[in-house]
């Protein structure tokens, strides 16, 4: 095991909520352990282009309710070349940089696991940061509660004038792969039906779920539609919808990108602070490849390898039985 004396941090892939008191922590944690921080611009396009920045303690002053990442984040697809990883590690080595922690998601984990098997001298911890919640390893990711609660605060405005109108609602949230934003949100708003990627639902039982609905007096219906939903996409599933239900005027919402905005929740912060400064002590106690992460409450070390393979985060049994006999 070598000593550590020089850690840099970067965010890289999508950005999240919670990076930010992330970054904090792992600075401030250096510090206190007498080493020496320096922040990497833009993920791993900043260690190819050595866009690097010494930090101090007031380098992360009022940072904890910002959204985003004062790093800034990329993609950078160099990064995945071998020639892009030796002029990453050069930059690194030219600094005195022997330790690196990465915020952000599966991608951001293949690309520094790669990178550590090839020089292992430099030890890598990750953090993980991503609102689909979708990494093994990690009850919860950071950025995962503000969104949802972006989400959640959204649909409720929607549910106002949808009720006003008699109004179907198919709203589009966020989740390629994962339908977590998309679950929690839409009991968290009493939805009458949730599409995701994890579940294939056919549209004549959600046809006939809304039929039922209307019978039942409900004066407004809300779907809500993860982005990876397999029906194609939300304007088809309220089109196809359309054909057969006339009593309510439909209309489509995407949410987009503000799903990945605004001050983190109290939650994504202690999340935040509790990832980075493990992170930190991690490295200090010789691990690498490992990724930090919140289980039952504790913060333990999964390897990046689990992590990654074990990728599939399977939604709560108790959460999908629900949706429908809570929203009836
Ligand atoms: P996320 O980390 O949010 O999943 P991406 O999938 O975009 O986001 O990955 C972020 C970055 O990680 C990529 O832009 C690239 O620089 C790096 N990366 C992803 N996959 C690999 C890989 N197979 N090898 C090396 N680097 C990778």
């Amino acid at each position: 095991m070598h000593k550590i004396s020089k850690i840099a941090v970067l965010t890289s892939g999508g950005d999240a909520p919670g990076m930010n008191p992330c970054i904090r922590a792992v600075v401030r944690t250096a510090l206190y352990n007498g080493l020496e921080v320096v922040g990497v611009r833009q993920g791993y396009k900043g260690l190819i282009e050595n866009d690097m920045y010494d930090m101090n303690k007031r380098s992360v002053s009022n940072i904890l309710n910002l959204g985003g990442t004062i790093l800034k984040t990329a993609r950078c697809l160099p990064f995945k070349e071998d020639e892009g990883m030796a002029t990453a590690y050069k930059h690194l080595k030219e600094r005195g940089i022997d330790a690196l922690v990465v915020i952000g998601g599966d991608g951001t984990f293949t690309g520094a696991l790669r990178f550590s098997k090839k020089y292992p001298d430099i030890a890598v911890m990750g953090v993980p940061g991503t609102i689909d919640n979708d990494l093994c390893g990690s009850t919860y990711t950071l950025g995962f509660d503000t969104a949802t609660n972006t989400v959640i605060e959204a649909i409720d405005k929607i549910r106002d004038t949808a009720d006003a109108h008699d109004r179907l609602f198919f709203i589009e949230v966020m989740g390629r792969d994962s339908g977590a934003i998309a679950l929690r949100a839409g009991i968290s708003c009493g939805a009458e039906a949730i599409l995701l990627p994890e579940k294939q639902t056919a549209i004549e039982d959600l046809i006939k779920n809304l039929k039922e609905g209307h019978m039942n007096k409900k004066s407004s219906s809300i779907v809500i539609v993860a982005e990876g939903d397999k029906n194609g996409g939300v304007y088809d599933v309220a089109k196809a919808v359309q054909k057969e239900v006339n009593n309510y005027d439909i209309k489509v919402t995407i949410l987009g990108h503000l799903q990945r905005g605004g001050s983190p929740s109290s939650f994504d912060r202690i999340l935040g602070s509790r990832l980075g400064f493990a992170a930190v002590n991690a490295l200090i106690a010789g691990e690498t490849q490992k990724m930090v992460g919140l289980q039952a409450n504790h913060i333990l070390l999964t390897s990046l390898e689990d992590a990654l393979n074990n990728h599939e985060f399977k939604l709560e049994a108790d959460l999908l039985q629900m949706v429908d006999i809570l929203s009836i």
